[in-house]
């Protein structure tokens, strides 16, 4: 075993930072200069995401949780505070982690096979290893009939899912994910959770994960952070403890029911949240 320091130095993609940290947000804070004055984002927002874990974050629409994501993918500069990722300060686009974005981004004038291979032209994977890869993933997110489409003959849905396995394709340690399932029907929008899930348990990842649904948030993480409507600050940063490879059924448990209720409990009756 190498010594933390030796990791570090050695591996400057390393999946963590010698302390566990997979991500840090440190008093993150984004200001929007627009035409009537400036509008704050995000104000002074800290989290985390340790090594291997899944952390939700929860908060309605506006709060800032998209701004979040473009910050750490390095595409918007904080105002404020920093992040890092791995322990490497986010500076610009890096090519280490996953990401899904909410709105998918294809390619028009790439096939569904041709986006998902991406990560691999991009990076200059191992072609043939890549295309297994490739129909693999296609086939976990119910595809493969549809790999020699183009973007504009797939639903929205479809289109996600074609970003989700794009995301996936180089098997990055770190998954960055933006109301992924935002556009699927509550049926595929289950069988996508599950197996999410399963990717997660298998292969150690640490994962963010950006939703607007309260029950997803509880399902699918073992941390759910709490943000308040704009400007998005963190109201809470809850534990969720419920076994882990859980199955829909566990929604229908009290234990369930009582985090969903206290997550609520943050939104009052406005109904500004799922
Ligand atoms: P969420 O993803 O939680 O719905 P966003 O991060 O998309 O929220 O947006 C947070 C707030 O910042 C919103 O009020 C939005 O209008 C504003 N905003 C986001 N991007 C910009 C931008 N490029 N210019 C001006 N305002 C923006
Ligand atoms: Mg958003």
């Amino acid at each position: 075993m190498p010594t933390q320091a030796a990791v570090a130095v050695d591996r400057p993609f390393a999946h963590h930072s010698a302390d566990g940290q997979a991500i840090v947000v440190n008093q993150l804070s984004k200001r929007f200069r627009v035409d009537d004055g400036v509008v704050t984002a995000l104000d002074k927002v800290s989290l985390d995401v340790r090594q291997g874990e899944f952390v939700a974050i929860v908060g309605p629409s506006g709060c800032g949780k998209s701004t979040l994501l473009k910050i750490l993918t390095g595409l918007l500069t904080p105002s404020a505070g920093e992040t890092r990722i791995g322990g490497i300060v986010t500076k610009g686009p890096r090519r280490d982690i996953g990401t899904v974005f909410q709105a998918p981004l294809l390619f028009a004038w790439r096939t569904v096979l041709e986006n998902v291979m991406l990560p691999a032209d991009v990076q200059k994977l191992d072609r043939e290893r890549s295309v297994q890869r490739a129909h693999s993933l296609l086939d976990l997110v119910g595809l493969t009939d549809f790999k020699r489409r183009y973007p504009n003959e797939l639903s929205g849905g479809m289109q996600q899912r074609v970003s989700i396995a794009r995301a996936l394709l180089h098997d990055p340690a770190i998954l960055l994910m933006d109301e992924p399932f935002g556009a699927l029907d509550a049926m595929t929008r289950e069988r996508m959770n599950l197996e999410l899930q399963r990717l997660w348990l298998e292969s150690n990842k640490s994962i963010l994960f950006i939703t607007h649904s309260i029950p997803e948030a509880v399902f699918m993480a073992n941390r759910v952070v709490v943000m308040t409507p704009r400007p998005g600050r963190v109201a809470e940063i809850m534990d969720i403890d419920l076994p882990a490879g859980r199955g829909l059924e566990i929604m229908n448990s009290p234990e369930f029911g009582a985090y969903v209720s206290r997550i609520r409990a943050h939104f009052g009756s406005s109904g500004v949240i799922d």
